[in-house]
């Protein structure tokens, strides 16, 4: 395992690299979830680079950036047992070098919607750039995104295809624990208590699956079915909404296969969650 800090470096490398590259862009604090993509790009590429950089352009409350978990020895560990062969950790400084001044914006409802809604529209300015940056850095054949999130994966399809940049985008489905609680970097975050009550939010993502496949097809029905279940842990979503899984445009009648996006924060903890929703034929 090499753990790498520049671009240049990590050129040096892969140049003496033999077989496909495989891409995992992540942001550290490692768990299973990310392990998943780490194995799933090891089954297909000789040679796995996983990167870790918590990007400071994509948070929108600096408390949040502060507070977000960082154990890079550990990490590194982890990226190895499941198949890395290369941690790109570089530095602010590395990736934002002085003057920067160069954002990749991708515009429209996509990144206006969900997410852009709540977090600003700096939030996908923040991850475009960087996941943009990090791709032309790796030049793999493939990068592996988690379904976990569903909005980031439409907007960094469109981000390369619009660039042309040559690296083919893979999305593997969301790990769970056994509760059913999507994991998350920031789960470490959550008290027992508040664990607890978060698992509200698979329930509620649960109970739309089955409602759907019993005949439910009005969005605001199964919203307000969503919004209550997490009412009942005290939960207020900052989203719930039921769009089409592509250009991400609200449905008004689940007439095809609809994404259900969700957003709360638990105990000062911003959590989000989602699932296809297949109606019935
Ligand atoms: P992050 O470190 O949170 O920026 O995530 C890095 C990558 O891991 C992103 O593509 C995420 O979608 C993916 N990811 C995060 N959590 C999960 C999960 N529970 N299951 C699958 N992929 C995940």
């Amino acid at each position: 395992m090499r753990v790498v800090r520049t671009v240049a470096e990590l050129r040096d490398v892969l140049r003496g690299a033999r077989g496909g590259v495989g891409f995992v862009p992540t942001m550290g604090a490692l768990h299973e979830g990310h392990l998943s993509l780490i194995r799933a790009a090891r089954a297909h590429h000789e040679l796995v680079v996983v990167s870790i950089f918590v990007n400071p352009t994509q948070f929108n409350d600096a408390a949040d950036l502060a507070a977000y978990p960082r154990s890079e020895e550990r990490d590194v560990e982890l990226a190895a047992s499941a198949g890395a062969g290369v941690v790109f950790a570089p530095d602010a400084q590395e990736m934002y070098p002085e003057g920067f001044a160069t954002t990749v914006s991708v515009s429209g409802s996509i990144t206006r919607t969900l997410e852009g809604a709540s977090r600003g529209s700096t939030h996908f300015d923040g991850v475009a750039t960087i996941v943009a940056k990090l791709l032309l850095a790796v030049g793999a054949e493939a990068a592996y995104f988690g379904a976990k999130d569903a909005q980031q994966v439409v907007v960094v399809r469109r981000m390369v295809t619009d660039l042309g940049i040559p690296t083919r985008i893979e999305v593997c489905p969301t790990s769970r624990e056994e509760s059913g609680l999507a994991r998350s970097s920031r789960n470490t975050r959550l008290s027992p208590e508040n664990r607890s009550r978060a698992l509200a939010i698979p329930r509620a993502l649960q109970s739309l699956e089955t409602a759907v496949r019993a005949g439910e097809s009005r969005p605001v029905a199964l919203r307000s079915l969503a919004e209550s279940i997490l009412a009942a842990e005290g939960i207020a979503a900052e989203y719930i909404e039921l769009v089409d899984p592509e250009t991400l445009e609200p449905v008004t009648d689940l007439a095809a296969p609809t994404l259900c996006a969700v957003a709360a924060t638990v105990g000062g903890v911003r959590l989000i969650d989602n699932t296809l929703l297949v109606p019935v034929k």
